[in-house]
């Protein structure tokens, strides 16, 4: 069927419901991303999830959309709590994965290369990096089921790190519902992986305050301008991937059982309230808690690879965390008058201000939004606004992939590459390991911010800019 997108008012356009389509999917760009808008497939995702079993209202497609495995990256999708399925795929193999933003009061303008290259020896020394990389919290490894049912919140009451870190982490660190039954042998096998970043895609990045956009909600988040900031990106590692591929092998084969026709394999589902149905949103529990401990414990790394390079206590450094937000994740949520359970792929949840559900610390302004935006532009902190409802409370989590992977390795030349890098350090000798990473393989993450911002969904907080990464 031809996906032609329809404008629908400022920066929205549809999808009108069509096919099998149960929904019209709505998709958020502004002019300048409209422009150079070239997501057939991502489109294909967008009407496939409108097309499952008891979707709600309308999928939604955010500014940093691009293809991904079943329902795009940047894509939302809720399905009525009581008659509605769950998808594996549409919550994606990096279960959780999400990002965590830690301030400092230290001032950019103390930051010169060699402290920032003894900051990040002191980080590697301490956080492996790369694929399959194994935990150095060989401590903690016993402790599985605690973590997997205790997640951010155990690791706290166990010294890695203070009640603060939960109060500002979504669900403050740990959900309820975590089956430790439904998590097979190979996934167990693979939660060595704790407290490691993962991929290229994800990073511990120190940055700092470039610009501040609202001065209030920046000072209720504890960020001003030129203050050094610590960026984490990773989620639940090998253990999420493997749930990740278990369930949507086994709700892939179970379909038909349950008389769903599916749209793509990628987005093999089984209703919520069936055996399978459950059995994965217990084991998604777990990787939920994973990758909350996961992003605790680099927390907990970091603060003491600063006090050894910096040569003071983490607390006398105002480590703080701001918050931790997950952009891979399904959760039972209320949005107009029913209660769905909300599945966001590279989407960020973003309560507004008053909402019940905000922690407590950042109710009355709503919590802080992370976009990320790439190794060498800007990341953004931003706010939900009332009018954010229509996305199901949901912003974008990132620029989003413009290029594919193997793409940026054919067309980012090293020159190019160490160009649009600048000053910016980073833990790898050869470009060719990060090309793929190249700030040109991801869209204009100003474009991307703007086009919530402009329609007033979301708030710009403050603009952050890179000084080191370290790439997984
Ligand atoms: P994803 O979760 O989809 O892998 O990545 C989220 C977003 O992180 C991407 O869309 C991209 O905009 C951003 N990103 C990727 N690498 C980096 C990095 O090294 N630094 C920063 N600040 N952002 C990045
Ligand atoms: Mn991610
Ligand atoms: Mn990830």
């Amino acid at each position: 069927m031809p996906l032609d997108l329809e404008p629908l008012g400022p920066n929205r356009y549809v999808l009108r419901r069509q096919g099998p389509m149960r929904v019209d999917a709505v998709v958020y760009l502004n002019a300048a991303l409209r422009q150079s808008f070239r997501e057939e497939t991502a489109l294909q995702q967008l009407a496939d999830a409108a097309s499952l079993p008891g979707v709600v209202s309308r999928v939604v497609g955010m500014p940093d959309i691009h293809q991904g495995f079943g329902l795009p990256i940047g894509g939302v999708v809720a399905t009525d709590a009581d008659t509605g399925v769950v998808s594996a795929g549409a919550v994606g193999y990096d279960i959780n994965c999400g990002v965590r933003l830690i301030r400092t009061n230290l001032a950019r303008l103390e930051m010169n290369r060699e402290r920032l290259q003894r900051i990040m020896r002191a980080v590697e020394d301490r956080i492996p990096a790369g694929v399959g990389k194994q935990s150095r919290h060989k401590e903690l490894l016993p402790r599985l089921s605690e973590v997997l049912t205790g997640g951010a919140a155990y690791l706290v009451e166990e010294g890695y790190g203070v009640p603060e870190d939960v109060e500002a982490t979504e669900e403050y660190g740990r959900v309820e519902g975590a089956d430790l039954a439904a998590v097979s042998q190979e996934a167990v096998e693979r939660a060595g992986q704790l407290a490691t970043i993962g991929g290229g895609n994800h990073f511990v990045e120190i940055g700092y305050v470039e610009e501040v956009f609202d001065r209030s909600l920046a000072g209720a988040f504890g960020l001003e301008e030129g203050q050094v900031t610590v960026l984490v990106h990773s989620g639940s590692r090998g253990f999420g991937h493997q749930v990740c591929s278990d369930y949507a092998a086994s709700m892939a084969g179970a379909a038909a059982r349950y008389g769903i026709d599916l749209p793509s394999k990628g987005l093999a589902a089984a209703p919520i309230d069936s055996p399978i149905g459950q059995r994965y949103l217990g084991a998604m529990h777990c990787a939920i808690n994973f990758a909350f401990a996961n992003r605790q414990l680099m927390t907990h790394d970091i603060r003491r690879a600063f006090e050894e390079a910096m040569g003071s206590s983490w607390e006398a450094l105002g480590m703080a965390v701001v918050y931790d937000v997950a952009h891979n994740i399904a959760k039972f949520e209320r949005h107009f008058g029913r209660r769905v359970l909300v599945h966001r792929k590279g989407a960020t949840r973003a309560l507004p201000p008053g909402h019940p559900v905000n922690p407590r610390r950042y109710l009355h302004t709503g919590h802080p939004v992370l976009i990320p935006g790439s190794m060498g532009t800007a990341s953004y902190v931003a706010v939900g606004q009332p009018g954010i409802e229509e996305t199901f409370t949901s912003a974008n989590h990132g620029a989003g992939r413009v290029l594919s992977r193997a793409a940026a390795r054919r067309q980012v030349s090293r020159e190019a590459f160490h160009e649009s890098l600048g000053d910016v350090l980073t833990n790898v000798a050869n470009y060719r390991a990060i090309v793929d990473e190249a700030p040109q393989a991801y869209k204009d993450i100003d474009a991307v911010v703007e086009t919530l911002a402009e329609i007033g969904l979301t708030r710009k907080v403050a603009r952050l800019r890179p000084l080191a990464v370290i790439k997984g």
